[in-house]
Order: structure tokens, then C-alpha cells, then sequence
């Protein structure tokens, strides 16, 4: 193995600096990964590379960016106990101190240590390069049936998905209303229909997601994000509204649609970061008994579970990748992303780069 890798930074002016830098040896409880696909997320665009918006959770540290990685052990460190050499492996994209009640409930993402929660691509070094070290504890066994690029894609948006859609519970009973058809989005409308839902709405302001979403069947309908989106959705549902709404957007007007087109009784659940919303809490909500949940990524376990599930239903979550990059032409892949005329995009080594 050569002792210095390519390594990708984030300023935060909207560039992307290549570097050279030693390959990292993994410590205790430590695994070093070759890096075979490594996605970019809404959030490394939000809060790193425009600008460095983010603090404590969201803070950048000037560290090798990307927090979606998926790879396969080359090196492991004294002390693991599960995973060697050879293994495949998603990792979990914030490590936590591991014992704090977060950390035991697998919510790393909200680990409550100050000194120990790093999340890879923020405050530690993350996947944009050809190695990245690992803790034991963060990774996620990859089943053979999925490929890096899935298991990439697993690792923050299809894991936000799952975690959302089961607290909110999806069945064959329910229209759900998709508002924002980025790559989350997208995750939603494909998880829905392997949960069983019959009818699925989206609503985007691009023309390029919302062709997507069709493209791929992940909506049944797609409409121009409007003032009258509550409408058209409740006439698209015999006058009640969807059963079921999920916000990828963080917009303040889609989330107040989300609310408002969820018929009586209804559950909403809101996964897009950042921005604000303003509702009129007895018409909105009280009135119609309706519930509203926030949703943070994911546990471990949940993870487990997705993976699991993903192979059952023969669901690939690389498909809603629309572009690869190699690693070389990083700034290419973040600045389409940045474009948002894409789905997902995905940065990718070795059989991943295709
Ligand atoms: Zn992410
Ligand atoms: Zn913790």
C-alpha cells in the first residue's frame, strides 16, 4: 500500500482542495477501509461548502469531508471484535462516546459527550479519500447482495428514511405526500412503495427531480410546488388529503403544505433540516387530531435492520444515483450537487466506478 493518498477538503467558498496526505494506521478498536463509494449529502452542501455555517453537531473541522462512506477492510487495529480484514462495511456516519443513553439506545447522532462525538466528514476525517479509518462500533456489516454504492447511500439518507418512515408507520392503507424530491426524497418515495403504499405524491420546484421521481416510479404523481398544492393533493385523495406526509424540503411553505394536505387523524414527520415553518396550530392540528414527529437519522440497529430489509425486497438504493465521479474530480461532484439538477452523487474507487 503507498503511504500517501489523495484526500478531499472543503474551504468553504463553493471550491474543493485536493491534498495529499499520509494513509492513516487504525488504533485500538480502529479499522482502516479502502473507500469504494463515498455520497454527497444536502447537509455537506448546506453547512461546509458554500460556507462553514455549522456549529457543535454541524461544525466543520477542516477535515477530510464526506460523512456517506461505504468500503472494505484493509487493516485492523488491535482490539476488534467483529470485523476483520476482507469485511464489507457501511459506516455509521457520527461516532458517539458509545456510553452515554444515546450512544445505548444506538443514536449516536445525538450523542450528548462534548470531548467524544465526532461525526466523520465534520469533525473527524470522512470518506472523500482512497482510505479512511473507522471505529469498530461504527460499521455496519454490508450483505453480499448489495453494493458499495448502496450501502454508501445506506449510511445517512435511506437510514433517515427508515427511521422517519417507521416512527410514522406506512401501509398499504395510506397515500403518503412527499414535499422536496431531492435524494431523500427520492429515498422516501422508493422505501413507501416496498412498505406497501398504494398512492405517492411528490412536490419539488425542479424539473430534473421531478422527472426523476416519475422516471424511476417513485411517485405516482408529481407536482410544481404552488399555492395550491393543498388543494390539488386533497383532490388527488377523494377530498381528504394523504394519510401520511413527509418533509424532505426544510422549506417553510412545503412543510405548512405537508401539514395542511394530511387528512384528519393523519401522521406527518419532518426529516429536512435547517429553516422554519409557521402553522395555525388549532385549524392545522388540534382541530384534526393530526400529529407531527421530528426525525434524526438513525440508530445502529435500525441500520441492521434496514440492510436487511433492502435485500428482501430487492431494493437498491444506488439506483436513485445519478452521477459517479472518481475521486480526482471531487470539486465536479460537489458542484453538481450543489446544482441540485441531479439525484444522488456519489463519489467512487475501484469496481464502484462505473
Ligand atoms: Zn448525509
Ligand atoms: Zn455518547
Amino acid at each position: 500500500m503507498n503511504e500517501t493518498m489523495n484526500a478531499a477538503f472543503l474551504p468553504g467558498n463553493s471550491t474543493v482542495e485536493m491534498r495529499t496526505v499520509p494513509v492513516p494506521t487504525p488504533g485500538h478498536g480502529e479499522v482502516l477501509l479502502r473507500v469504494k463509494a463515498s455520497t454527497i449529502c444536502g447537509s455537506d452542501i448546506r453547512c461546509i461548502y458554500h460556507e462553514h455555517l455549522g456549529k457543535g453537531p454541524e461544525g466543520y473541522q477542516g477535515v477530510i469531508a464526506g460523512h456517506e462512506p461505504c468500503g472494505q477492510i484493509v487493516a485492523e487495529g488491535p482490539g476488534c471484535r467483529r470485523f476483520k480484514t476482507g469485511d464489507r462495511v457501511i459506516v455509521y456516519h457520527i461516532s458517539g462516546c458509545g456510553v452515554c443513553n444515546d450512544c445505548r439506545r444506538g443514536y449516536m447522532i445525538s450523542c450528548t459527550s462534548e470531548k467524544y462525538r465526532r461525526a466523520y466528514g465534520w469533525q473527524r476525517d470522512g470518506g472523500m479519500a482512497e482510505y479512511m479509518i473507522a471505529e469498530e462500533k461504527d460499521l455496519i456489516a454490508l450483505p453480499d447482495e448489495l453494493s458499495f454504492a448502496d450501502g454508501a447511500q445506506v449510511a445517512c439518507g435511506f437510514g433517515t428514511v427508515y427511521e422517519g418512515l417507521e416512527k410514522i408507520g406506512i401501509d398499504g392503507n395510506h397515500a403518503v405526500l412527499i414535499t422536496g424530491l431531492g435524494p431523500v426524497g427520492l429515498a422516501t418515495g422508493a422505501l413507501c412503495r416496498k412498505l406497501g403504499a398504494n398512492k405517492i405524491i411528490g412536490i419539488d420546484v425542479v424539473p430534473e427531480r421531478m422527472k426523476i421521481a416519475l422516471d424511476m416510479g417513485l411517485c405516482d404523481t408529481v407536482l410544481q410546488s404552488g399555492p395550491d398544492n393543498v388543494e390539488e393533493v386533497k383532490k388527488l385523495t377523494g377530498g381528504y388529503g394523504v394519510e401520511r406526509a413527509v418533509d424532505c424540503s426544510a422549506h417553510y411553505a412545503a412543510r405548512a403544505t405537508a401539514i395542511r394536505a394530511t387528512r384528519k387523524w393523519g401522521r406527518i414527520v419532518f426529516i429536512g433540516e435547517g429553516g422554519k415553518v409557521e402553522i395555525n396550530p388549532s385549524p392545522d392540528m388540534i382541530h384534526d387530531q393530526k400529529t407531527v414527529y421530528g426525525s434524526w437519522v438513525t440508530s445502529t440497529w435500525l441500520m441492521e435492520e434496514l440492510v436487511e430489509r433492502l435485500v428482501r425486497w430487492n431494493l437498491h438504493p444506488a439506483d436513485i444515483i445519478t452521477h459517479r465521479f472518481p475521486l480526482a474530480n471531487a470539486a465536479d461532484a460537489y458542484a453538481l450537487m450543489a446544482s441540485g439538477k441531479c439525484g444522488k452523487v456519489a463519489v467512487c474507487q475501484d469496481e464502484e466506478l462505473v
